[in-house]
């Protein structure tokens, strides 16, 4: 089994690596694409500009650290106008380290819209079952159990049951997880099933050479047989250049998450008109209650009930309607989620133990673009629509009746300045909620959509092979494919696509 080697460790710059399949960036895509690869026989290499975090000692559940190390820059990435914070993992296995462990399959009316309205015939519910599966082996997805649920999810879910709305608690990826509560910075318990636990490991022992601290930064020669691939290496903490190496590949598999494949792929000069194009943020709205009682949300599975009344699946418009979850963070997040500044945030911070909180996810349309700045730096340019506000709305007002069902004293909603409702009586005050910049800080987990697949490269990026129009197999295997959002969660998805696109890049070249 080979071992994952640290580009920052030594000036590592060799003149002469090649490959016949390179993957760039190894969360669910493309640590799922190297594995697939690798155990079909191909010579891999695996590129992450992310470092290697495995086990207590580099996961140590600080938020500064974690932050610093696990999330791509430092947690701070904003839409061009800061509306939304866009989050996404920088690490070996990308998003899946970080993220809330919640599988959540794509929905059948989804594959139905997407062949009714996207041009994408191949992909049934019936013809993806096999993948799904095999997303579902490699997340070894299980249900939540009862015994699992703690205060945070089941004050959720006492409220929504008083209101008489349905709702379920997840599948998720956790395996002998021992409650800690600090998903969304690192499984120091290694209780999550994600891609550097399960698909990098498989690549590593079936013969894939995977380098961490190695961000690919331009592609060149994307219509030669062979491609060269620029690498740039990063000092120990990630953030300074060290080294320059290139890579000689046959194939280049990019999965670098949206804003990343996008970035790449412009600076490499590569990708028609629709390449950046309708990309979806899934922006979320964070919603806090103080509760009479303690919670004590922080301990224990943060995300293990969501309400599902409002959620709709639609063959025609996809999926629309929106959930409400509940979460909790270290109290450097939730310190910035109550939305109180002064006296009143630290009144409130003070009773932390007495606060429950949830993210109500409202799936949007793909109405954002991802371009890049002069320095190569990428920008999302995103600007929420109106039907969206309206659905945000409903969604605040449904949630906040929930936590007043289960007995909520204050539900506070992270506007500037802050909405701060004392009872059921003031929800009409949720109207006033423009959305406007500058007065609302909203959470983007699942970024979707920039190098959608398509029939045609009049309206799409990739061809249905994942292939990037006008290139000789230079392929995206990310969340960049899916032409809407897939489903309330990303992570499953993403898996199965990648699954389903690289059993037919294998057969190809069989
Ligand atoms: C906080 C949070 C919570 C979430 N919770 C859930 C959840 O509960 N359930 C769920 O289903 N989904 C969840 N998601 C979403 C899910 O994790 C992501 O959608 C998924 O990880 C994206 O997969 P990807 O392959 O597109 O990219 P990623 O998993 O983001 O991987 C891309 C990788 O590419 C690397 N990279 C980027 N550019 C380069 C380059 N130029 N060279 C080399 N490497 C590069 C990055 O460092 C990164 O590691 C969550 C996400 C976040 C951020
Ligand atoms: S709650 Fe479970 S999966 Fe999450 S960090 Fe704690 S032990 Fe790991």
């Amino acid at each position: 089994m080979n071992d994952v080697l640290d580009c920052s460790a030594g000036e590592f710059a060799p003149n002469d690596l090649t490959c016949d399949y390179l993957v760039i960036g190894s969360g669910c895509g493309g640590g799922t694409a190297a594995r697939v690869l690798a155990e079909a026989g191909k010579d891999v290499i695996l590129l992450e500009e992310g470092g290697d975090f495995v086990g207590p000692t580099r996961l140590t559940q600080r938020d500064t650290p974690m932050y610093d190390q696990l999330y791509t820059d430092r947690g701070g990435r904003t839409s061009k106008d800061r509306t939304v914070n866009i989050l996404s993992g920088r690490v070996l296995g990308g998003g899946g380290v970080i993220n809330a462990c919640d599988v959540v399959p794509i929905h059948d009316a989804t594959w139905a819209y997407w062949q009714k309205h996207h041009g994408w015939s191949e992909f049934s519910a019936a013809a993806m079952a096999s993948y799904l599966q095999r997303a579902l082996a490699d997340l070894s997805a299980n249900r939540i159990e009862e015994r699992q649920v703690n205060r945070n999810n089941q004050i959720l879910r006492q409220g929504a049951q008083a209101l008489g709305w349905r709702g379920e608690l997840m599948m998720h990826n956790r395996v002998n997880c021992q409650g800690l509560g600090s998903c969304l910075i690192g499984c120091p318990a290694s209780a999550k099933r994600n891609p550097r636990m399960v698909a990098i490991p498989k690549a590593l022992s079936a013969g894939a050479r995977v380098y961490v601290r190695a961000r690919a930064t331009r592609i060149r020669e994307a219509m030669a047989e062979r491609k060269r691939v620029e690498v740039q290496t990063l000092d120990g903490k990630g953030y300074h250049p060290v080294n320059r190496f290139a890579i000689d590949a046959r194939h280049v598999i990019v999965a670098a998450n949206p804003v990343g494949t996008v970035a790449l792929l412009r600076n490499s000069g590569l990708g028609n008109d629709t390449l950046g194009r309708h990309v979806s943020l899934q922006p979320q709205v964070p919603i806090v209650a103080l509760m009479p009682d303690p919670v004590r949300a922080f301990d224990g599975i943060p995300q293990a009930y969501a309400l599902t009344e409002f959620e709709r699946h639609d063959p025609d418009v996809g999926l629309t309607g929106f959930r409400v979850e509940s979460i909790f963070g270290t109290p450097g997040v939730l310190g910035s989620l109550v939305g109180q500044p002064g006296a009143a945030g630290k009144a409130l911070m003070a009773q932390l133990d007495h606060v429950a909180a949830s993210l109500i996810l409202i799936p949007d349309q793909p109405v954002g673009q991802i371009g890049v700045r002069r320095d190569g730096r990428p920008e999302v340019d995103y600007t929420l629509a109106a039907e969206w506000k309206t659905r945000a709305r409903q969604a605040i007002k449904a949630a906040a009746q929930a936590y007043f069902a289960a007995g909520a004293k204050m539900v506070v909603v992270p506007a500037a300045p802050p909405l701060v409702l004392q009872s059921t009586a003031q929800l009409a005050q949720i109207e006033t909620l423009t959305f406007e910049p500058g007065t609302i800080s909203l959470i983007s987990a699942h970024q979707q959509g920039g190098a959608r697949l398509g029939a045609s490269d009049a309206t799409s990026a990739c061809d249905l092979t994942g292939q990037l129009w006008g290139t000789r197999d230079v392929f995206v295997c990310d969340g960049s494919v899916f032409p809407s959002t897939s489903s309330s969660h990303t992570m499953t998805p993403i898996i199965t696509m990648a699954h389903a696109l690289i059993d037919r890049l294998v057969a190809r070249s069989a």
